[in-house]
């Protein structure tokens, strides 16, 4: 009898014990994907469309950049697991196939399961080669689009339109936040282009590399850099230096400007030699880990650019 009760007593637990672990939520049900009020996981390469996509898909989206924060962007190139992981998301957004050289490379892998969405198509490229043209002497196109905010406002639409092909259930929810970023966009263009017109010094000296091509170009200034690439990996040489510093003291410049992320060494030797002070002009190419902690815009960056700007290029009120 004793034992019987005793096989009573274990079933019993049995039973409470399978029920239980019906009701623990196992990885799949907390795993996050597109439909059913999930979040669809979306991998951005760089800031610009980083900030893009997190604008644009609000709560519906779970955005990642791939870039860890405070990494130079130009030498990125993705490790075989970084593309397997590339591979889960729902969407891949980035800029150019200008700046992310290596994304032909990894179509044919990510391209069955991932929607790719190039932010460029449509925006017209400032070529290095054509003289005449801002950017002349330099090597390619120009793959710093995003510092022109018109560029930014047809990134926003190429992603927009491919996400809510993806899911049309929220598309006014996208459309509406599409509509309020141009918004915001068309704003800091008024604001800068209303310093522009106020600014004694209309070049900007830059001691990192070839980045404000486009801003330049959009805002009639003119820019000079040492560095012959559009990217930071070839250094300038000790003539190029010896060029901007001459160029420097013959401008009277009060100020010259240093780039984000990378040491200003180059930046620190002219500013030295013309006894002239350094000011950060950010290529928002990345950010550090604190600023993405706090949600820092492309909006805010471009702003704080005008400040310095309007400092380093003798604004008259
Ligand atoms: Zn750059």
């Amino acid at each position: 009898m004793a034992s019987h009760k005793k096989l009573l007593f274990l079933m019993a637990l049995l039973i409470m014990v399978f029920i239980v672990i019906q009701f623990i939520p196992t990885k799949q049900t907390i795993d996050i994907s597109e439909g059913n009020g999930k979040k669809i996981v979306i991998t951005t390469t760089i800031f610009p469309v980083y900030d893009i996509a997190k604008q644009i898909a609000g709560d519906k989206a779970s955005v990642k950049m791939i870039l860890p924060p405070g990494v130079e962007v130009h030498s990125y190139d993705p490790s075989p697991k970084e593309v397997i992981s590339f591979k889960k998301s729902k969407i891949f957004f980035y800029t150019s196939p200008y700046m992310e050289t290596w994304v032909s490379k990894i179509t044919p892998e990510i391209s069955k399961n991932t929607v790719i969405i190039n932010g460029s198509e449509g925006v017209e490229f400032i070529n290095g080669d054509t003289h005449g043209h801002e950017g002349a002497g330099h090597i390619g196109l120009d793959p710093h689009i995003w510092l022109d905010p018109a560029n930014m406002k047809i990134m926003a639409d190429n992603f927009t339109e491919e996400l809510i092909k993806i899911d049309q259930a929220n598309s006014d929810y996208y459309s509406i936040r599409l509509e309020e970023y141009k918004k915001k966009l068309d704003e800091l263009d008024r604001e800068i282009q209303l310093s522009m017109n106020k600014f004694k010094v209309k070049t900007i000296i830059y001691g990192g590399h070839y980045a404000f091509g486009y801003f330049s170009k959009k805002y009639g200034l003119n820019h000079i850099s040492p560095y012959k690439n559009f990217s930071p990996n070839s250094e300038p040489t000790p003539n190029d230096i010896k060029e901007m510093i001459e160029i420097t003291k013959s401008s009277k410049a009060k100020y010259i400007f240093y780039e984000e992320m990378l040491s200003p060494k180059i930046a620190e030797i002219i500013a030295n030699e013309c006894k002239v002070s350094l000011l950060m002009l950010n290529g928002a190419h990345n950010v550090s880990k604190d600023d993405l902690k706090s949600g820092i815009t492309y909006i805010d960056i471009m702003k704080k650019n005008l400040e310095n700007l309007k400092k380093g290029l003798d604004l008259v009120e």
